[in-house]
């Protein structure tokens, strides 16, 4: 239940967050509910004030006359006793007393002196008459009126009036009460207040209706470009929005269009500009492929009889030879890019055995890791595990991978692992040495990108190591995923499919080493 309750919640949460028609219909129905209520109110107030007051002022006017009839009929009384001011008191009450058809107010006379007899139309007028105004009319001498609360016999209640005056004749004092049912007035107030709720209801839906109508009007072409958007940014270049009209939103769309035009024309350029760009060192290092071939051959005859030569261009022959050993390296990784470039790059799959391929790799390592004072160790199943694969790629990826970690072990061990599982195959490089800062695990693969552009190579890297890796590892519908921490080193982690073209699942080793569990 409760769960129920969350679930509405958090969608009508959503749905206000996410509609833009949803918060503008309700902020309106809310708003236009409370300026309703708020008339509303003011209105059946001053209905209800109305009414009272016209029922007061027609009750005081009858009270008035009441009391002059009163006062003539005691003034022409000839004898003065109780008994006569008795009979005269009871007469003038069945006198005021309404008769058939002229309404169901009721009549008291009321003694102001002990010993007289009081007396009332029905029986339950007298107590109806609150003590309260039967003390204000007698110290005040004149008339006073009060609402109150009639309670019939059946101990039902009614609201009603009460108007009373005192009636003077001779020494004898007797109050004239006129008590009259409000129930016309309260029935009449329950009618306007249930017009004034049925038309204020109306009145609220009417106008969320209308903001229904407006606000769909303005954001249909909103989610129209809001999807156009979505679109264009996945690619789709020659999206564009419907003008309708000439108005504001046709303006908006017509503007759009026009932003998309330019978008479009500045990708075709920049697409244009980078194809030629790819093509250009596509050539250059072909082009450079022939005369670097003379020099090598110039170089090696030379570096050959170094012996024979000076000590001076001895050491300017070595020097020769290191630097086309790195030119020459660059032109292979520019070579391999550009082949992924322009789409060349095919995989030759054959079975492949990673523990095999990951030893050999190791052991290539050593002397490398020897000069970096670095040990290589590694994790490796004691069954050869077999992955169609092109070996020559995933050769290079390892080489590369573990080179690199040595490079930047500063000393400490460098750890390889290699696990299969059900979706897939993983292999990770760890060293403990500088890592990588936030945000640098998906720029080391950055084409020429370099942590420390500064840093002295010795294993003669180009910073395209990273990015023909993770070309390879593509290429293989596989996953090349880096992790590091400052200080705390780095993971590199491969993982491929057990055959060309299935996907992977999940990595069986984990990227974070902090993580115990695996992940994918
Ligand atoms: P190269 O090694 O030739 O510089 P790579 O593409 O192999 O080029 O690597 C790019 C950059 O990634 C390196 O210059 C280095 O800053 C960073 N990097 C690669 N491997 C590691 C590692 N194991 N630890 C820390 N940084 C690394």
């Amino acid at each position: 239940m409760i769960s129920r309750v969350r679930a509405v919640g958090s969608a009508i949460r959503h749905r206000w967050r996410r509609s833009l028609q949803t918060r503008i219909i309700t902020t309106t129905v809310l708003l236009s509910a409370t300026v309703t209520l708020l008339i509303g109110a003011t209105i059946l107030q001053q209905v209800k004030t109305g009414l009272l007051d016209s029922a007061t002022r027609s009750a005081l006017g009858q009270l008035s006359s009441g009391v002059q009839r009163a006062q003539t009929q005691f003034e022409a009384q000839p004898r003065a006793s109780n008994r006569a001011f008795e009979r005269t008191a009871a007469s003038i009450d069945a006198e005021l007393s309404p008769r058939q058809g002229e309404g169901d107010f009721e009549v008291s006379m009321v003694s102001a002196k002990p010993g007289l007899r009081s007396y009332g139309t029905g029986g339950g007028s007298l107590s109806a008459i609150p003590l309260a105004l039967q003390r204000t009319v007698a110290d005040r001498q004149r008339e006073a009126w009060t609402y109150t609360t009639f309670v019939e016999p059946d101990g039902s209640t009614s609201p009603g009036l009460v108007v009373g005056a005192p009636v003077q004749a001779s020494n004898v004092r007797y109050q004239l009460y006129y008590l009259f049912p409000l129930n016309r007035e309260v029935a009449t107030l329950h009618l306007v207040e249930r017009t004034m709720l049925f038309a204020g209801a109306a009145l609220v839906l009417l106008i969320a209706g209308i903001a229904a109508v407006v606000t769909r009007q303005v954001v249909r072409p909103v989610r129209q470009a809001a999807f156009t958007a979505e679109r264009l940014a996945s690619g789709r270049l020659k999206e564009r929005m419907t003008i309708r009209g000439e108005d504001d939103l046709a303006t908006l769309a017509a503007s759009f269009n026009r932003m998309a035009d330019t978008v479009q024309q500045q990708i075709s350029q920049l697409r244009e500009l980078s194809r030629l760009q790819r093509r250009f060192v596509s050539d250059v290092s072909h082009e450079l492929r022939t005369p670097i071939t003379t020099i090598r051959m110039a170089a090696d005859l030379l570096h050959d009889s170094r012996a024979d030569l000076p000590p001076e261009l001895a050491r300017s022959s070595e020097l020769l030879q290191a630097q086309l050993d790195r030119f020459e390296l660059l032109l292979a990784d520019l070579l391999e890019i550009s082949r992924y470039d322009a789409g060349a790059a095919v995989l030759e799959p054959e079975p492949v055995d990673l523990t095999g391929l990951v030893s050999r790799v190791i052991s290539l390592a050593a002397p490398l890791a020897a000069t970096r004072a670095s040990t290589v160790i590694a994790d490796l199943p004691d069954e050869p595990v077999i992955v169609d694969a092109d070996a020559r790629r995933i050769d290079r990826v390892l080489r590369n991978l573990v080179d690199n970690a040595i490079e930047y072990a500063e000393g400490g061990p460098v750890e390889v692992r290699l696990r299969g599982g059900p979706g897939g195959v993983a292999i990770t490089v760890r060293d403990h040495g500088v890592g990588l800062r936030p945000g640098e695990a998906s720029l080391v693969f950055g084409r020429f990108w370099r942590a420390d552009p500064a840093r002295a190579r010795t294993t003669g890297g180009t910073g395209l190591g990273l990015s023909i890796a993770l070309e390879d590892a593509r290429l293989h519908n596989g996953w090349l995923q880096a992790w590091g921490e400052p200080g705390k080193g780095s993971v590199f982690r491969l993982t491929l499919p057990w055959r060309v073209g299935d996907a992977i699942t999940a990595s069986p080793l984990p990227l974070n080493p902090d993580e115990e569990s695996v992940s994918a």
